[in-house]
């Protein structure tokens, strides 16, 4: 789950743009998403990398534990 680092809550976060990678037409190998928060305007981007089962977040979001989910 994603998080504003400012304010501790992911209640404010929005998607504001998201994008899925795709390898030979089927596998989704990347998942990009920015954050912005509503409340404090902190933005923020979150990378996924199913090939290297690999979380990254960069700005002003913070990654906890649980995985967002995807629709
Ligand atoms: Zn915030």
């Amino acid at each position: 789950m994603i998080t504003c680092a400012n304010c501790d809550t992911p209640q404010f976060l929005q998607i504001t743009q998201s994008r899925v990678y795709f390898e030979d037409g089927e596998m989704i190998n990347e998942i990009t998403e920015t954050y912005e928060c509503t409340l404090c305007g902190s933005t923020g981007q979150y990378v996924y990398d199913e090939d290297r089962d690999e979380e990254t977040v960069t700005g002003d979001v913070t990654l906890t534990k649980e995985r967002p989910k995807f629709a």
